[in-house]
């Protein structure tokens, strides 16, 4: 695993491909509260490209942003839902054509109340890796190695975790239901945007 690190932007060179693997790291989980520190990419799972976001950062990545609104690429998250508010919320992209292993490992996977991304690597990959850096700070004006790697851990393994996930979803008949709720992500996005992040309008009713 090779890890190349920018301030801001990603180069406006890099090779890409129709597949990429994408997480970010906030300071929180608010995402007016907690701004957005560190977006993670991979398009082979080998080398990772991190783009570093400063306190002062303006939030203009053109580069980065020509590629999350490039319809053609796929773009894989686990937990999606996060992600993309944040990349929308901060970057004002309009994030399409996504697959989210969260969402895919739900409707896989019902066996199972672990749908972590640590669970998802043990169990189809037969790899352990650690969340310990999870909550560490991401705003820190240099990151460590530690967290580099850990942030370059969380994308290496999902184009593998898709492969597995789709093999099992067509095994049960259940890929175009993942595909819909894709669809259906942008305005989950759009309701947490406004709010509206603990209401089901699909529920029988709110409570009191
Ligand atoms: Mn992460």
């Amino acid at each position: 695993m090779q890890i190349l690190t920018f301030d801001n932007d990603l180069p406006a060179d890099i090779p890409t491909s129709s597949l990429v693997a994408i997480d970010t790291e906030t300071m929180g989980l608010n995402h007016v509260r907690d701004r957005l520190c560190l977006v993670q990419l991979t398009f082979d799972a080998k080398t990772v490209y991190l783009v570093k976001f400063n306190p002062d950062a303006d939030y203009h990545a053109p580069n980065l942003s020509r590629l999350l609104e490039d319809d053609s690429i796929t773009k894989i998250f686990h937990y999606a839902r996060f992600d993309v508010l944040a990349l929308s919320y901060y970057l004002e992209v309009t994030v399409n054509n996504v697959f989210c292993t969260k969402i895919a490992s739900y409707l896989a996977r019902t066996y199972t109340s672990r749908h972590g991304l640590k669970d998802l690597v043990k169990e189809y990959l037969g790899v352990e890796i650690s969340k310990q850096s999870q909550t560490s700070d991401w705003g820190a004006p240099s990151l460590t190695d530690e967290q580099k790697t850990y942030a370059a851990t969380d994308v290496i393994y999902l184009h593998a975790l898709r492969a597995k996930l789709i093999e099992q979803l067509n095994r049960e008949d259940r890929l175009y239901l993942a595909e819909e709720c894709f669809d259906f992500l942008n305005t989950r996005v759009d309701l947490d945007m406004l709010g509206m992040g603990d209401i089901d309008v699909f529920q029988h009713s709110l409570g009191k």
